[in-house]
């Protein structure tokens, strides 16, 4: 059973034990929140929010977002679905039915409560983006049938039922575009490239670059991700995106990899490996909405970031 707290706000963070949503649920009980979260631990884990539990703020429901819920609330971030590529694709139905149906649960809770909601929506929206840097007017450009559709059109449908929820019914929506993060709590077999390129270099293994490693991405400390997420939940009702967040750094895998050796002092060597279908080959954000709006912008440059990663995977391997 859910806990009201008294002289609180009751803040939901939907797939509050992966590895953004554990970041967010710490830094929402550290303003002073009652924070609950919900997660089937499909591929959240238990150990991300050991630390919380302690808490007396903090409750955890072990719930699959697809069945609806009730409890009152003050604020929900909706974050739940896996959101790595390996991690959605293992089953596209699920993931489709947990951006969808994930997202309509949240949103009528949202309703009920009269409370203002979060969208954690991607930079997949954009697809293999043909206008780069990504601006959020860029309505991009995505496969709808392949092997990353069940994500990418499964979060452009959210986005959709986002605002049709603020045109019918004036929901407090807040929609932000988030691009690739990193940092601890990231899942040893996560898949994705931060994670597989440090635990390769630690491991003295091989380090396996998709393709020829020329395609770019765009890499977000976790901290300052969340600290936008927080901004952007805490501006004014007319402000409802969709504002991208993430950090303009571009960098092929390539550099990315040769940072990593270096950062880990490794005897890996780069293989390569065949390109998986529909990888975007590049990806920036363009922020000067988020500035514009939330005056925010990432501080955590990639060489720091990459330090701190490092040395959580140290304590964990
Ligand atoms: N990638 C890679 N080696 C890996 C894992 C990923 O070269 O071991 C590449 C992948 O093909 C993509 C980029 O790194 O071009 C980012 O992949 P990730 O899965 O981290 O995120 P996304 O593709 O969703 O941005």
């Amino acid at each position: 059973m859910i806990r009201g707290t008294k002289n609180k706000k009751t803040v939901l963070v939907t797939g509050g034990g992966g590895f953004l949503g554990s970041h967010l649920c710490k830094a929402l009980l550290d303003c002073g929140n009652h924070v609950v979260c919900i997660d089937n631990f499909i591929s959240g884990r238990l150990s991300n929010i050991e630390p919380l539990k302690k808490n007396p703020d903090f409750d955890l429901l072990i719930h699959d977002v697809t069945e609806p819920y009730n409890f009152y609330v003050d604020e929900i971030f909706n974050l739940a679905c896996p959101a790595s590529p390996i991690f959605y694709q293992r089953d596209p139905i699920a993931t489709y039915k947990t951006t969808v149906l994930g997202a309509i649960n949240a949103l009528d809770l949202a309703l009920k409560w009269n409370a203002k909601i979060f969208q954690a929506s991607t930079s997949e929206v954009y697809g293999d983006a043909l206008v780069h840097p990504q601006p959020e007017n860029y309505w991009g450009n995505v496969n709808p049938h392949g092997i990353r559709s069940c994500y990418d059109e499964g979060k452009r449908g959210a986005e959709s039922l986002f605002f049709d929820y603020r045109r019918k019914h004036g929901t407090d929506i807040k929609v932000a575009r988030i691009f690739n993060t990193y940092g601890p709590n990231m899942n040893v077999d996560d898949g994705r490239v931060v994670s597989n390129f440090i635990i390769q270099a630690l491991q003295n293994r091989d380090i396996t670059v998709y393709g020829d490693g020329k395609q770019t991405r765009s890499f977000c400390y976790v901290d300052d991700l969340v600290r936008g997420m927080m901004l952007l939940m805490d501006s004014g009702n007319g402000v409802t995106g969709p504002v991208n967040l993430g950090n303009p750094g571009e960098f092929t895998m390539l550099e990315l990899a040769e940072k990593v050796l270096k950062l880990t002092c490794s005897k890996s060597k780069i293989i390569f490996m065949p390109l998986p279908d529909d990888d975007p080959k590049m990806r920036r954000p363009d922020i000067t909405l988020a500035g514009k709006l939330l005056g925010w912008r990432p501080e955590i440059p990639l060489d720091e970031g990459l330090k701190l990663t490092v040395e959580y995977f140290k304590g964990i391997l």
